[in-house]
């Protein structure tokens, strides 16, 4: 890694999350109010307005969306609060939230800030609301993969968490990376290489770590360069540590951040991305440290738990559930060993939690 020119980047970026003024966003606020006046008087046929012809459209990234009139996007490297438009809003009638943190955008900036298209979304992250229906909750969009970090110990290592999160990500089809963290608190090094040695087998990428004694991090930081990343974990695990340490001044970045736009980073459960100085973005969801798993997933459950894909294609039912079924690849697995019986059963208890 050279250093310096981390360094120098670093500056940079400090200055970029300045750049957004508190007047600013008052302006935008007011926008805002007048929008929604403008919107209960005339309410457009949904689909009907089209783009208008002398618009200046740009591309850009939402780095945070503050409601459903106002987004944050990143504009040659500087946040810039812009409007949503109305247009868009008539278009998407039903979802209330359409435009999502990460997200690439088409702003027009012909007469003031205003996104007017949402490019296509390779993905997103979803949480469930609590209610008995679920109503799925989009949290940010195109995650290119997610740390998924769990401690040695302290707390005491669940596999069985880190399936569920792992299944989380498959569903998802978000690229999950596995960082285990507190790794200064471990009898030996094998002794974890061995417990992780199946998902390693499984194709998970595995990192291990100790943000206590700095053991790991330009690894992990090599992992992070350019892409959008979420990390997920339960807490105390080390998240906060891990982060502190790859981004020295994440700290001071969120404040600014809050600063700018009024609001306390600590009351929010605004989803927002953070530009790393290195390249690529933290994606920080405050009060989302776990991503739940939903009813409807039992059905996806055995082909995407870890490992078990390359054993299924012994299957002879494409929708095998891997538990009852005559001629079933992974169960025969399981008793060949190349399965721990261990990872089967933490299968069979998330299916039935389902
Ligand atoms: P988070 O809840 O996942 O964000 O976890 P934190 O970063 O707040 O860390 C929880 C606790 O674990 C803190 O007391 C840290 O000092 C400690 N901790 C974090 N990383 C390590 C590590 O690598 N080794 C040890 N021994 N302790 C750590
Ligand atoms: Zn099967």
């Amino acid at each position: 890694m050279n250093k310096k020119r981390d360094k120098k980047k670093f500056s940079r970026q400090n200055i970029r999350l300045r750049n957004l003024d508190a007047d600013d966003l008052d302006a935008f606020y007011m926008e805002e109010i007048h929008e929604e006046k403008r919107a209960t008087k005339k309410a457009p046929e949904k689909g009907q307005q089209t783009l208008k012809s002398d618009v200046q459209l740009v591309k850009a990234r939402v780095l945070e969306v503050l409601t459903n009139h106002v987004a944050i996007v990143e504009l040659d490297g500087k946040p810039l609060p812009c409007t949503i438009s109305g247009r868009l809003k008539n278009l998407n009638f039903e979802t209330r939230n359409l435009v999502f943190a990460g997200d690439w955008v088409h702003v027009d900036r012909s007469q003031d800030s205003r996104i007017e298209e949402i490019l296509p979304r390779g993905n997103s992250l979803s949480r469930f609301s609590e209610e008995e229906f679920q109503k799925e909750i989009v949290v940010a969009a195109n995650i290119d993969q997610v740390v998924i970090t769990c401690s040695w110990t302290q707390p005491e290592l669940r596999l069985g968490l880190l399936d569920r999160y792992l299944c989380s990500a498959g569903i998802a089809d978000i690229d999950a990376v596995i960082c285990v963290n507190k790794i200064d608190l471990a009898g030996s090094l094998d002794e974890v290489r061995d417990t992780f040695e199946y998902y390693e087998q499984s194709g998970y990428p595995v990192y291990l770590t100790s943000a206590e004694k700095r053991i790991g991090i330009e690894e992990l930081r090599g992992l992070l360069i350019g892409k959008q990343t979420v990390f997920s974990g339960h807490s105390g695990v080390g998240k906060t540590s891990l982060i502190n340490l790859l981004h020295p001044d994440y700290d001071a970045l969120v404040s600014d951040i809050s600063e700018s736009t009024g609001k306390g980073r600590h009351t929010t459960t605004r989803t927002c991305l953070i530009p790393f100085t290195f390249g690529g973005y933290l994606v920080d969801t405050p009060g989302i440290k776990t991503f739940a798993l939903h009813r409807n997933d039992q059905n996806v459950l055995p082909h995407v738990f870890p490992g078990f894909a390359r054993f299924a294609v012994g299957c002879r039912f494409n929708d095998c559930t891997h538990t009852h079924e005559k001629e079933c690849g992974v169960r025969e697995a399981v008793e060949r060993g190349d399965i721990p019986q261990s990872r089967y059963e933490s299968y069979l208890r998330i299916m039935e939690s389902l």
